[in-house]
């Protein structure tokens, strides 16, 4: 498995135990139509969650689409190419991959760890690169996506379509483009639309938090694109902490929330006004 040679060699033991639990997991996932996701952390805890990532697509992704995603971090130093070797181990292993893109939410702590460990810092220097790390992972997914399409049209056409069955022909991949910036959403449309994806293919999600980005989300669902809104559950004593962070990390919050306020209230007098 791509990453298995840097993993730390002490942690195999506590790997393992990990490893069993989360097949116990998937064993439970293979019974239900529901996708997993596994998010991704801090740099010390993903070389695990990454394994442990691949590790369940293997179990779980067995046919053409993907029931569990793995998360990557576009504001680390070469994701794109990480992303790549994963791509490339589930095509010739014979699973489907699930991904979720993010930018990332750790920066600050992982600025901090990496002054005070005395090792580089492991985030992009800047926002500028992390956008740019962002748009060549999406075009790295949406190529991906662009082939899945065009063999899908293929196998409507039926000699190509039996042929494939015949051979069981698993693999694909599927993705959710999250993110609350808007730019990377419309860029990511328009991608889309360049190399004839479909927007109801089933392989390409955009995913928002709930209560975040809300208006992103709407028109897009109204637009017939795929959704998915994340909800946090828990106790307030789980949930405040990461509600927390989320606002630390959405550095244009306080500009965002005033102007979703409008949009909400904007859409809100429309609606009356139909209604009226
Ligand atoms: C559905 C969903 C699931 C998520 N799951 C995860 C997860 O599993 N793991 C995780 O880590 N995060 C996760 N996130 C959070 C995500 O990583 C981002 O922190 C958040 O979405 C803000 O990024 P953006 O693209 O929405 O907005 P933007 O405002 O465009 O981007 C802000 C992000 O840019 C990056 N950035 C900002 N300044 C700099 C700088 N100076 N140098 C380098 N990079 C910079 C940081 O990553 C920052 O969070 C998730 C987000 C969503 C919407």
């Amino acid at each position: 498995m791509p990453g298995w040679e840097s993993f730390p060699i002490e942690k195999t033991e506590e790997f393992q135990v990990g490893l069993r639990r989360v097949g116990k997991l998937n064993s439970e996932l293979e019974k239900h139509d529901i996708i997993a996701l596994t998010d991704a952390e801090y740099t010390c805890m993903n070389p695990a969650l990454r394994l442990l990532g691949l590790a369940s697509m293997k179990q779980c992704n067995s046919g053409d689409k993907a029931k569990v995603f793995y998360t990557y971090q576009a504001y680390l130093k070469s994701k794109a190419e990480e992303l790549a070797d994963d791509i490339r181990f589930a095509k010739t292993s014979g699973f489907a991959m699930g991904v979720k893109l993010v930018r990332g939410a750790y920066m600050v702590q992982e600025r901090q760890r990496a002054k005070q460990g005395g090792y580089p810092d492991p985030v992009n220097p800047d926002y500028e690169t992390t956008s740019r790390s962002y748009d060549s992972c999406l075009n790295l997914l949406l190529n991906e996506a662009a082939l899945t399409a065009s063999e899908q049209h293929e196998l409507q056409d039926g000699e190509a379509s039996s042929k494939a069955k015949a051979s069981g022909k698993p693999g694909g991949i599927r993705f959710i483009i999250a993110s609350h910036n808007e730019d990377s959403v419309l860029y990511a449309l328009q991608r889309m639309k360049d190399l004839r994806i479909p927007k109801d293919c089933g392989t390409v999600f955009f995913g928002q938090l709930y209560g975040m980005a809300d208006h992103v989300s709407f028109v897009l669902g109204m637009g017939g694109y795929s959704v998915y809104k994340s909800i946090p559950y828990g106790s307030i004593g789980e949930t405040l902490p990461y509600l927390a962070r989320r606002a630390q990390e959405n550095k244009a919050i306080l500009t965002n929330a005033r102007r979703e306020r409008n949009l909400i209230m904007k859409t809100l007098k429309d609606r009356a006004l139909l209604r009226g």
